[in-house]
């Protein structure tokens, strides 16, 4: 992909390339997360809850405020599309690009999932990744971004016309809906940008392009949560399996995923709440 420029270089260009970049959102001053206390209590949870997503397909799942949940790969190598909602008001979500924006382009163990607006708050927090080892590759490539959206059947149209109906955004849509016991039309435009566990990405140095490359995930491998909210999940078994060639089809070997959800024992949690609601008084200068 070459990029159209029509202006020639000021003489001045290499200066103006070389200013040294700073940091958009420097998160020192995000709230402390407590992990020592969600390790200990994730110590004692017991298990009370699982759900098995079928290839190609989605599932819903609830985990309350105080629990854990964990995504595991455990038939092959599957990355997978998870949306989160309060589970009390689906208008607030995960925020992927405001989430980015505070943690950078991948995700793994004491960072956060943030709501949208105007609640902007910890909705999940990442408290065990087997994956947290691969950091970045040689090819800028990491594990469970936010930068990508989720695989849809418009896109898909878009660039090679055609109607493929397992598509992550699809697949979310109809968990969504049969979970809610509403029409299609009705959830759909409740399904948002995932955090795409697993699934190894990056952009191109040379065009920015969004890249995927097989996962490095193996069976026995999970992402595991903390709720800060009573959630709503919703997890897709991305037609793309490990995402090593394509996605939109019925071509690549697909593989379950298990969400599993456990209640630490009474009293673990001991001086732990639910985050506030975002603190800004939404006056907007009026
Ligand atoms: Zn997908």
């Amino acid at each position: 992909m070459t990029k159209i420029t029509t202006v020639a270089p000021p003489e001045d260009a290499a200066l103006r390339r070389a200013v040294a970049p700073v940091i958009c959102y420097p998160n020192e001053t995000l709230p402390e997360v407590p992990l020592a206390l969600y390790q200990s209590a994730r110590a004692g949870a017991e298990k009370v809850d699982e759900v098995l997503v079928q290839p190609r397909e989605a599932a819903c799942f609830t985990v309350p405020a105080g629990q854990f949940f964990r995504i595991s790969s455990v038939e092959g190598p599957q990355v997978g599309d998870l949306n989160l909602w309060n589970a009390k008001d689906l208008n607030e979500r995960f925020y992927s690009g405001k989430t980015r924006a505070l943690h950078g382009t991948h995700l793994t163990t004491g960072e956060r999932m943030w709501t949208s607006f105007p609640h902007l708050r910890p909705m999940a927090t990442i408290v065990e990744d087997t994956l947290g080892w691969y950091g970045m590759d040689e090819f800028g490539g990491s594990v469970h971004d936010v930068i990508g959206t989720r695989c849809d059947p418009y896109t898909g149209n878009l660039l090679t016309d055609v109607q493929y109906h397992h598509c992550c955004h699809s697949n979310l849509t109809r968990a969504l809906a049969d979970h809610l016991g509403v029409s299609l039309a009705e959830a759909e435009p409740h399904v948002h940008d995932v955090l795409n566990v697993f699934m190894c990405t990056g952009f191109t140095r040379d065009t920015g392009q969004y890249f995927m490359k097989a996962s490095p995930v193996r069976p026995g491998d999970y992402l595991e949560f903390f709720a800060e909210i009573d959630l709503l999940g919703g997890l897709s078994a991305c037609p793309g399996g490990d995402c090593s060639s394509e996605h939109t089809s019925d071509t690549a070997a697909c593989y379950p995923m298990l969400v599993e959800v456990f209640a630490p024992k009474a009293g673990a949690l001991e001086g732990w709440g639910s985050p506030a609601k975002n603190g800004y008084d939404q006056s907007h200068g009026r």
